[in-house]
């Protein structure tokens, strides 16, 4: 793998720093080895990212939508440019394959800063009016402030877009902060930005959890957090925003029903489920991994996905036809295997592909099928964020939305069905952010995407996560 100089230094306050505290091991998880030891923001360090950050909003928040439309435009245009090293970082941080990287994510980011530059351009709300006799109203949206963005490391440079994006184009000024165990690409992302934002409105601390982001979030002058990450980490940053009654925007796990009926196109099924269930290694939050097969298509569906599962090329960053890699840590891994094999130790699942972890350096676990889950299986109620997929078999409709609907979780969801009708009333049943039809996993910046129930609730992408990083007022004049 060709070398690039990896960014490391954290950017506060418009000047770059090393970090001050303790330092985290950054891997490489398709070998295990060690990239860098990057030391974390220090608590000095953080308060001034946020000082500065609160500092900064005052003449960013007078911006017109038109210049902080044309800083993220030139932000689009400046990471386009530098997509290879954005690319390389990010498959060397996360051990995904490199073309993916390059192919996948980094215009989704580019498009998504693109997105945001229009959108903030043309809200809209209800007209101004004389609502009470003598008076006049309307409404404005006005930004929240300084917002802390905490991202995961699924796909770190993609989840930090999401959640800075909306929030800059609507005037408010961010300190984000990366996972301490995929820093890199939010790291280039500061490099990159440096001149096109004013000093102070945008800022990048590295860090653990608990010693940046908790402090982050607990900070008084942070008007705002959004946070992508576990179900458990949502709950600790509610806790810790209650102190100071902060608005939040949570984007947590998934464990997205994939309902199959009998008449659906079999081959299509099984080339979708290929792709959504095992893309980024199954570490994805919508990843289409609860399968529920009508009875009649059940037998064959288990049988022909196994066989394409078996076929996934799984590899180092840059292998020929890689199409996934490891998982992101040996933690994440042993927590995989722990899964499979409290599965099998139930006695009435099988694994019919995969189901091993792969001999060598690096995290990797083999895709993996198991059939004869049942709707009380850990494997079917809980998020594994890996390469499996459970398969079940459902008597009728009202049993497959009811399964469906028996989860903690409300992200996403599809339906398989040659039935156009069919297809319409299920997605009206199922209780989730997102309900795809004959498809799965297809995201775009003009539609939303965020949960319900321990999904969490706040909107990435869209006009909603516009509004969801403004805050509506209501302005009335005695004439
Ligand atoms: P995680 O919750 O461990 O970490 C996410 C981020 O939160 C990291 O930056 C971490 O440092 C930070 N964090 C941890 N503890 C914190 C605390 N006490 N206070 C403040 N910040 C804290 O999640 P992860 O393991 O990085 O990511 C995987 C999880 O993210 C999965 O559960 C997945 O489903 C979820 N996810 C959800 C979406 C979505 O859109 N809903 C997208 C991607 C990932």
């Amino acid at each position: 793998m060709a070398t690039l100089p990896l960014p490391t230094d954290l950017f506060i306050d418009g000047a770059f720093v090393p970090g001050e505290g303790e330092a985290e091991r950054v891997l490489n998880p398709a070998t295990g080895e060690l990239l860098v030891a990057l030391p974390e923001a220090s608590p000095e360090q953080l308060h001034k990212a946020v000082a500065a950050a609160h500092r900064a909003f005052g003449a960013w928040s007078d911006t017109t939508p038109m210049e902080r439309s044309r800083a993220l435009l030139k932000l689009a245009d400046a990471i386009e440019a530098r997509a290879e090293d954005f690319a390389r970082l990010e498959s060397l941080n996360c051990g995904k394959p490199y073309a993916r990287a390059l192919g996948d994510e980094i215009p989704a980011v580019a498009d998504c800063y693109r997105f945001f530059a229009g959108a903030c351009r043309t809200l809209h709300g209800p007209l101004a009016g004389e609502y009470l006799a003598g008076h006049t109203s309307f409404i404005r949206r006005d930004p929240v402030g300084v917002v802390g963005s905490i991202a995961p490391w699924n796909y770190p440079l993609l989840m930090a877009a999401w959640k800075t994006a909306p929030a800059l184009a609507a005037g408010n000024t961010v300190v984000l902060k990366p996972s301490e165990q995929t820093p890199l690409t939010a790291l280039l992302l500061a490099q990159v930005a440096a001149d096109i934002f004013p000093k102070g409105v945008f800022n990048v601390v590295a860090g653990r959890g608990a010693s940046v982001g908790q402090p982050l979030v607990e900070h008084p002058k942070v008007a705002m957090v959004s946070l992508t990450g576990d179900v458990a980490t949502g709950r600790k940053v509610l806790q810790a925003a209650s102190g100071t009654l902060k608005r939040t925007h949570l984007e947590l796990g998934g464990k997205a029903p994939v309902i199959v009926f009998d008449d659906a196109d079999l081959a299509a099924v099984v080339d979708g489920l290929r792709t959504f269930g095992y893309y980024n290694a199954g570490q994805d939050c919508t990843a289409a991994c609860r399968v529920y097969a009508g009875a009649k298509i059940h037998d064959r569906l288990v049988a022909d996905l196994s066989a394409a599962v078996k076929t996934i090329q799984v590899g180092l960053q840059d292998e020929e036809g890689v199409e996934i890699g490891p998982l992101i840590s040996d933690r994440q891994r042993n927590r995989v295997a722990s899964f499979v094999e409290r599965a099998m130790m139930a006695g009435h699942m099988e694994i019919t592909a995969g189901g091993r972890l792969r001999a060598g350096g690096g995290f990797f676990y083999e895709p993996t099928v198991i059939a004869g889950a049942r709707q009380d299986d850990e494997i079917v109620k809980r998020e594994v964020f890996g390469p499996v997929v459970s398969v079940t078999r459902f008597a009728d409709t009202e049993q497959a939305i009811a399964w469906a609907n028996d989860s903690d979780y409300g992200l996403a969801s599809s339906v398989w069905t040659q039935d156009v009708g069919r297809a319409m009333q299920v997605a009206r049943k199922l209780q989730y952010g997102c309900t795809w039809i004959n498809t799965h996993f297809m995201l775009v910046n003009e539609m939303p995407h965020g949960g319900l129930k321990s999904s969490g609730y706040g909107k990435d992408m869209s006009l909603y996560a516009l509004e969801d990083y403004t805050v509506p007022r209501h302005v009335m004049v005695k004439l």
